[in-house]
């Protein structure tokens, strides 16, 4: 990739004016930088690959493309046009990379052109992410806002005291799903701007204890008793506990939400290897196979009606999943429809999430 020395050249140094050392060490620098960088002599030639661009040489299937788009943009660099574009690669695994040439130029003579090769896969997921997202958020809040107009427009022109009444009900009902939905909105972002949650050793079962005793009640004011079996005290779990009480907070609303009145639910924890488990069970309307795998998307709702009643805000489970997975643990469920369903949320056992924070 270099020429080879030319009489009358200093031994070990070529008309760069890098020795071998420096030029070795140049070398090894380009092959660290993530980006793919080619660069082509002033008649084209290739001279230089790093290790991030070695992947398109000879490349087969899709990365041939990336491969012609580059000496493409390496030939028009090399008559002093600069160019830019972005190539999605549909692979398997898909890919967005852009692509950028720009002429090497000194004294005004074109000496070569250099190519970069930047993976934009992730900026770009992370960008139609966002787009999603505040298109969903705006969709969800469109609903209850348009609500809140025209119950108002309806009470203003209302004669009727009983019927001021009744959608005045209504209208603080729809404004307590806005709030809710405000509210879940902020814990899940706070979640998801903490990557790292600060952890704090915690017993499970002050947790798991404080929920039922909070919610116990209000379950059985609609006939769903709530039974939870005693929690050994030696579990600990490193939590962040406001976190962690959102979570099981989100599961066991679900489970006496989704259930009718008469249908037990029941929590308990299990220990598996070196995981704690909480497990909450109902014997409630289940949830169809088809849906299983999408109920922990924000917003995504099995019956949009059903959870307008119950007040959903279709985001519990996304802020449980986000919780499980900042936490190093996973939530899955199994239900069958008309039968009921179980999540499972496990978590690393206190001791052992130590042992792995000290070994990384
Ligand atoms: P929501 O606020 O609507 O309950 P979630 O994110 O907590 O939102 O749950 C998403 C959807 O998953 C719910 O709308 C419901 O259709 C379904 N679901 C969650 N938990 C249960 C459960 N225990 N039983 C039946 N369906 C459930």
């Amino acid at each position: 990739m270099r020429r080879a020395p030319a009489p009358g050249d200093t031994p070990g140094v070529d008309e760069t004016g890098l020795d071998d050392d420096a030029f070795a060490r140049l070398t090894r620098a380009l092959d660290a930088v993530p980006d793919g960088v080619v660069i082509v002599d002033h008649a084209g030639r290739e001279e230089f690959r790093n290790a991030a661009a070695e992947r398109f040489r000879d490349a087969r299937h899709s990365e041939a493309l990336a491969e012609h788009a580059v000496a493409q943009l390496l030939e028009r660099a090399g008559r002093g046009q600069p160019g830019e574009r972005e190539l999605p690669l549909f692979g398997p695994p898909r890919e967005v990379l852009e692509l950028r040439a720009l002429p090497l130029v000194a004294d005004g003579q074109v000496l070569g052109a250099v190519a970069l090769i930047h993976d934009a896969t992730d900026a770009r997921r992370v960008e139609s992410v966002r787009r999603d997202f505040v298109a969903n958020v705006s969709h969800e809040l469109k609903t209850p806002i348009g609500a809140l107009g025209l119950l108002a427009e309806t009470i203003a022109s209302a004669d009727d005291v009983e019927v001021v009444r009744r959608l005045a009900e209504r209208l603080v009902r729809e404004s307590e799903r806005l709030g809710r939905i405000v509210d879940d909105l902020l814990d899940l972002s706070l979640i998801e701007a903490q990557a790292a949650p600060i952890r704090e050793p915690t017993p499970i079962h002050v947790l798991v204890d404080e929920t039922v005793e909070r919610l116990g009640p209000l379950a059985l004011a609609r006939g769903i008793p709530v039974r939870a079996d005693p929690i050994p005290e030696e579990l600990v779990v490193a939590c962040d506990a406001v976190q962690l009480d959102s979570a099981i907070t989100n599961l066991l609303d679900n489970a006496v939400k989704y259930s009718e009145p008469g249908q037990e639910v029941h929590v308990c924890v299990e220990t598996v290897g070196d995981r704690v488990v909480l497990v909450v069970e109902d014997h409630g309307i289940g949830i169809p196979s088809r849906d299983l795998e999408r109920i922990f998307e924000r917003f995504y709702r099995v019956d949009k009606a059903r959870s307008r009643v119950t007040g959903g805000t279709g985001l519990g489970l996304a802020i449980v999943r986000h919780v499980a997975e900042a936490h190093g643990g996973e939530v899955t469920v199994e239900s069958t429809e008309g039968e009921g369903s179980t999540f499972r949320l496990a978590l690393p056992l206190a001791d052992h999430a130590a042992g792995v924070a000290e070994a990384s």
